[in-house]
């Protein structure tokens, strides 16, 4: 049997059940493929073999992820276009 993994949407945290397909035979009617289309996912390489995946529902939801792992414009830095 194949492997029924999940992938949670790290921006609203959406859920998805997929099957891992294998390459081989038929696709099955819950791959990955079929269960998440329009998902992104982020692979951050960590080293050797070791990879993270982030999963994604849509764009919006990736661009919010990614505001909150960038640390935030200094005040002082805006400060500097502000009128006084
Ligand atoms: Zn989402």
């Amino acid at each position: 049997m194949p492997e029924r993994k999940s992938a949670t949407c790290l921006g609203c945290g959406k859920k998805a059940e997929y099957t891992e397909c294998s390459g081989w035979g038929t696709v099955p009617e819950d791959a990955r493929c079929r269960v998440l289309p329009d998902w992104l996912t982020v692979t951050r390489w960590r080293g050797m073999g070791l990879v993270d995946r982030y999963d994604f529902c849509s764009f919006s939801c990736l661009q919010k992820w990614v505001e909150a792992q960038v640390p935030g414009i200094p005040d002082t830095f805006l400060d500097a276009f502000g009128d006084g």
